[in-house]
């Protein structure tokens, strides 16, 4: 059987090296010349945090979420096991117990234990929240990962190539194209992420942490070398232009509420991209004929693309499935 997958974001490659890994012979496209900031995937934090994100998401993707962490650990050994660490200033402690109330696997922790968690933040927290069984990985080799697993298995990644799905060859066409798919689901939109990548020479983390707030909560992501992700903003806007000032002195001011450290840390790039979101902010896998559709990953991408991919495979495999509509929460 033949498979055409559409698009080369996480959602994309993890569909592809599914189907790949079940036999089928795939073939992938991407309008972008090859791996980069022309995908959304790029601009990730690389959480993986299924619980941590029951707190503003459906149960949902904390089961579907759970699922996909052993799937990347064993195609991408980088993926760090450490877990992710949620903590408040004290004026904000009244979100961290709300955080708890909406949140599940963690144990509180004290001043000390958080030190020894992440001895650079000794003495700054009363108060947090450890949630052991989560992971993170850096997206940007997590997808150049799949690249390289796709082409052990034979699977061409044709860049520079721009398809719409009903012009694609193979018996199966998987139409991963995230936001660029909205002229077949038109009720995607975009909901705009700006984030920064920051060296820090003095701060070090091993696991992301979370800092609460009620505006605006933030993260930092360890990518090694004294590099963090720190994101992100989350915006009903489809702008596409550069990070706003406002913007940045949110993130930053946030960050250096986190440690006065990274008051010296230097910014080494600042990004911005929108999120395929659906209404219900789920993510959706729908066939229709020899089409099926994996979109509205939105927060998720990274936490959700390897169950959804399952999801989509068996969707597509299944003959008795016809023309049916598959919703990723009554899986
Ligand atoms: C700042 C920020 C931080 C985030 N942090 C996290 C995180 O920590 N954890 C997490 O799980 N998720 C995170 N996300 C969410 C995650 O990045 C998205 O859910 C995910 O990238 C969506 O993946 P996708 O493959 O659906 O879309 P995309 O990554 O946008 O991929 C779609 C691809 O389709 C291609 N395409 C579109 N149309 C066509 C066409 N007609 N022909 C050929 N190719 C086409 C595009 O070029 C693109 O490469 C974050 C997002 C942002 C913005």
């Amino acid at each position: 059987m033949r498979a055409t997958v559409i698009g080369a974001g996480v959602a994309g490659l993890t569909t592809a090296l599914t189907l790949a890994e079940r036999g089928l012979a795939v073939e992938v496209f991407d309008r972008n010349a090859g791996l980069g900031p022309g995908s959304c995937s790029w601009h990730a934090g690389g959480m993986l945090a299924p619980w941590c994100e029951m707190a503003s998401s459906e149960a949902v993707v904390g089961r579907l979420g759970a699922q996909s962490i052993d799937w990347w650990r064993e195609r991408f050994p980088a993926t760090v096991s450490k877990g992710t660490l949620v903590v408040a200033p004290g004026r904000d402690l009244a979100e961290l117990d709300r955080f708890a109330q909406r949140t599940e696997r963690y144990r509180w922790l004290n001043e000390t234990e958080i030190a020894s968690l992440e001895p650079d933040l000794a003495g700054r927290f009363r108060k947090g929240l450890h949630f052991p069984g989560e992971a993170h990985l850096d997206p940007r080799l997590a997808l150049a990962e799949l690249v390289e697993r796709l082409a052990a298995l034979g699977v061409a990644i044709r860049f520079d190539t721009e398809l719409e799905p009903a012009a694609a060859r193979g018996d199966l066409v998987f139409d991963c194209r995230g936001l660029g798919g909205r002229i077949d689901m038109p009720a995607l939109r975009g909901v705009r992420g700006e984030m920064a990548l920051i060296r820090s020479r003095s701060l070090s983390l091993s696991r992301p942490v979370r800092l609460l707030h009620p505006r605006l909560p933030i993260y930092l992501v360890p990518r090694g070398e004294g590099v963090f992700m720190l994101g992100a903003t989350m915006l009903e806007s489809e702008a596409r232009g550069p990070v706003s000032v406002r913007s940045m002195l949110d993130l930053l001011g946030a960050a250096f509420t986190l440690h006065p450290a990274l008051g010296e840390a230097e910014i080494l790039e600042l990004g911005a991209d929108l999120r395929p979101a659906l209404p219900d902010n789920l993510p959706r896998v729908e066939r229709t004929g020899r089409v099926v559709r994996v979109n509205g990953l939105f927060r998720h991408g990274f936490l959700l693309a390897p169950a959804l991919a399952q999801i989509a495979a068996g969707a597509a495999l299944d003959p008795h499935l016809g023309t049916e509509l598959i919703h990723a929460n009554s899986a």
